[in-house]
């Protein structure tokens, strides 16, 4: 089970869309209304030619070189952005769980990072800061079959999790299609099902974003969980090395 997640300051939202947006006109030949384009990853890699029952896709009608030059450059503008009000950076937040129970699991973990960073940034204002509060939107396209169980499933996690302080309310869903910010989103889910996902890591996709996960002080990777029976036997991806202590050094005489 693999989950993505970007969090964002709500003054940002609509720059990184905008430039989210640039970034698709930039690239698609002159006449393309960006509008038509959705950053959907796994579309825009194998886009459905359509069938009786779905109509093609607009990137079927791309180059695929085209499509892939769209995809970096989506990339770029996630790894680059620079928020409006430097004290809030763009956090992303991840969670690869395998092993029983994961769907539940990864989406107790997501939430539970993001209050803990909503929770750090409050402390770090001091006690005349404002408190921190966050927002959480799904989107319901990923879970399209059954959006009323999964609204149930969220409202069950969040309320088991009393601990979730910083949270203004249970996950709300909304529709990629109509916004940037859950296709980036959805980026941030293929890269780690890129790296995760196949028996040879594809590491291009994720490898610009490992900075980007919420962690202090480029210490634990705290925005990024990999739950996993070989954090044991010596997982070498950045979460888990993150996690695991640096051998002791060498004596020497
Ligand atoms: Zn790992």
């Amino acid at each position: 089970m693999i989950l993505g997640g970007i969090a964002l300051h709500e003054r940002d939202a609509w720059y990184l869309q905008n430039r989210l947006t640039d970034a698709v006109r930039r690239v698609l030949p002159a006449g393309c209304d960006p509008a038509d384009f959705e950053l959907h990853a796994s579309e825009m890699k194998s886009p459905t030619h359509g069938n009786q029952n779905r109509p093609p896709s607009g990137w079927a009608a791309i180059p695929q070189a085209v499509r892939e030059r769209v995809l970096a450059e989506a990339y770029r503008v996630i790894r680059t952005y620079r928020p409006v009000d430097h004290r809030f950076p763009v956090a992303l937040f991840g969670s690869v769980v395998e092993g029983p129970d994961r769907e539940r699991r990864a989406y107790e973990e997501i939430l539970h990072k993001f209050d803990e960073m909503l929770n750090r940034r409050t402390r770090e204002r001091g006690e005349r800061g404002e408190r921190e509060t966050g927002f959480v939107v799904h989107d319901k396209r990923a879970i399209e079959r059954d959006v009323q169980r999964a609204a149930q499933n969220w409202r069950e996690i969040a309320g088991r999790m009393g601990t979730l302080t910083h949270l203004a309310d249970v996950p709300v869903f909304a529709d990629s299609k109509a916004s940037r910010l859950l296709q980036a989103a959805d980026l941030v889910s293929w890269a780690l099902w890129r790296y995760y996902g196949l028996t040879t890591p594809d590491t291009r996709w994720a490898s610009g974003l490992w900075s980007l996960f919420d962690g202090p002080d480029g210490g634990v990777m705290h925005g990024l969980i990999h739950v996993s029976p070989r954090f044991r036997s010596g997982c070498t991806c950045p979460p888990c090395a993150s996690r695991r202590p640096l051998p002791p050094a060498p004596l020497t005489e």
